[in-house]
């Protein structure tokens, strides 16, 4: 029986794509399922079939595919036929990507005229699971900022890529970073020694997580918590990094609130004796370390119950603020001041001479004794101070044992009158 086949009804059947390119890449034919698939048009001045401008090819991990990679260009290169490539058609009205098998081969022309390429699709699309990542990133809460690896303007890398977070985080529109290197969001106060670390890390392809203080457009401060990954191409070299980036001001502002509210009196606004601890025990490692002197004294209101008794315990407690005030105007910044009991404050100098240190206390015994405590317009009344002192020796002692020895001098003071300062002298 001689059976009757139309070819082309036959091609434009099948469930695979098929297009024959000429010697020139100019698609000769095309079945209409590579039509449909592909979404080819017929260019209205020439009557070819061409690829639809809203359409990309991308790889298979959805990097744009450049034309030397393309199927027939492959195979006029390689003069080999080409099996099971993977490729997907990106529309960009839609965003949908359609994936496919291609296998392709020179179709030789018996003539020896020109080569044609062959190239068929096989769909693809619903065995392969795609998750729209980029959507995903341009969605998320946290902040994404894609750069460039290479550092190509000499400094820091190139961003390419914000996400919506970071434009609403920062203030910065798309248009005002791209192109930029991060060391935009950077100011005053954020740290050179972290950002030497990131730089470090990432210079040797590795991850880095830090919290940085970042600046918005309009020049406010946040906090940072970032995770920077290096990404690597499908040759295993790295070609950007991606950092995602928290807003952790809130959670900062609060921490470091709590940390000084725990180390600082409430009424006179000075350490604590937490704070103490913490602050004196690193001022007097370093002043140990670097062998300079130091004295501890410890502070005490004379007769400080006869003024609750008289005026009240709150205008007991104006008298302690203002106390304390008195001691800050009269103390440098470095100098530490604490509230360690009731009515009890500690007082820590170094940097000088014991004699000096010693003259600078019972500098504020008289600026005490001098001061008028007022209550209100009409009153005020006159205190004074017991100082016990203690100066730092050649042993290595805690901050707990200094204030026990300053105590005992302080004792003296009360004993021997009140209102004098007394140096701890049997050690
Ligand atoms: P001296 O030290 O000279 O021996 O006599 P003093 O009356 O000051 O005695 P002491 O040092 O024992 O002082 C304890 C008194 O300090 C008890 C209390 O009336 C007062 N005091 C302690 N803590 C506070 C406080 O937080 N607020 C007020 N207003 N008074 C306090
Ligand atoms: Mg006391
Ligand atoms: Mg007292």
């Amino acid at each position: 029986m001689n059976l009757l086949i139309n070819h082309e009804q036959l091609l434009d059947s099948l469930t695979v794509g098929i297009i024959v390119f000429n010697d020139e890449f100019k698609i000769d034919y095309a079945n209409q399922t590579s039509i449909k698939w592909l979404g080819l048009n017929v260019d209205p001045r020439t009557g070819n079939l061409i690829n639809d401008p809203y359409w990309t090819i991308v790889d298979k991990h959805g990097s744009l595919l450049p034309v030397e990679e393309f199927p027939a260009v492959i195979v006029s290169r390689t003069k080999k036929p080409l099996f099971n490539y993977e490729i997907g058609v990106l529309n960009q009205t839609s965003h949908a990507y359609t994936w496919f098998l291609c296998n392709a081969y020179i179709a030789h022309n018996t003539e020896n005229k020109a080569d044609s390429y062959v190239v068929t699709f096989t769909n693809i699309s619903t065995e392969k699971e795609v998750i729209p990542f980029k959507e995903i990133v341009s969605n998320a809460n946290d902040a994404v900022i894609v750069s460039l690896a290479i550092n190509t303007k000499g400094q820091g890398p190139e961003i390419v890529y914000v996400n919506q977070a970071f434009q609403r985080l920062t203030g910065y529109t798309n248009e005002e970073v791209i192109g930029k290197t991060p060391a935009i969001l950077s100011g005053e106060k954020t740290s050179p020694i972290t950002t030497k670390r990131i730089m470090d890390r990432l210079s040797q392809s590795l991850p880095v997580r830090a919290e940085v203080i970042n600046y918005r457009k309009d020049g406010t401060p946040y906090w940072v918590d970032l995770n920077i990954v290096p990404l690597k191409n499908n040759k295993g070299v790295v070609t950007h990094f991606a950092s995602i980036e928290r807003d952790i001001t809130a959670i900062k502002d609060n921490t470091l609130n709590l940390e000084k509210l725990a180390k600082t009196d409430t009424l006179t606004e000075v350490y604590n004796r937490r704070g103490l601890l913490e602050h004196g025990t690193l001022a007097i490692n370093s002043s140990y370390q670097t062998n300079r002197s130091f004295i501890v004294a410890m502070m005490d209101i004379d007769h400080f119950k006869s003024i609750n008794d008289s005026f009240g315990h709150d205008v007991g407690d104006v008298v302690l603020k203002g106390l304390a005030d008195l001691l800050k105007e009269n103390l440098r910044a470095r100098d530490i001041v604490a509230r360690v009991g009731g009515e009890e404050f500690v007082i820590i100098l170094e940097g000088e001479p014991p004699p000096i240190l010693i003259k600078k206390i019972e500098y504020l015994r008289q600026v005490i004794e001098e001061s008028a405590f007022s209550l209100n317009l009409e009153m005020d009344f006159k205190l004074t101070c017991s100082f016990g002192l203690v100066l730092s020796d050649l042993t290595d002692r805690s901050m707990n044992e200094l204030i026990k020895l300053a105590d005992k001098a302080l004792y003296q003071s009360k004993i021997n009158g009140r209102n004098q300062v007394s140096v701890y002298s049997h050690y």
